[in-house]
C-alpha cells in the first residue's frame, strides 16, 4: 500500500489504484485515490 495526502480528508490516507507515473518534468509520481473518500490522489516520488 501507498500513503500520500489527500486534500479532502486533509490528513494522510493509504492509495488505492495506485500507479507510478511521471510528471511532465520527468519526476516519477504516483497516482492513485483515496480508500476512504475516492478522491484522486498524487504523491511525489516512487511507489
Ligand atoms: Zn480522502
Amino acid at each position: 500500500m501507498v500513503n500520500g495526502f489527500c486534500m479532502k480528508c486533509k490528513k494522510e490516507s493509504t492509495m488505492a489504484d495506485a500507479k507510478a507515473a511521471k510528471m511532465k518534468n520527468g519526476r516519477d509520481c504516483v497516482k492513485g485515490k483515496c480508500t476512504k473518500c475516492g478522491t484522486k490522489m498524487f504523491k511525489i516520488g516512487k511507489m
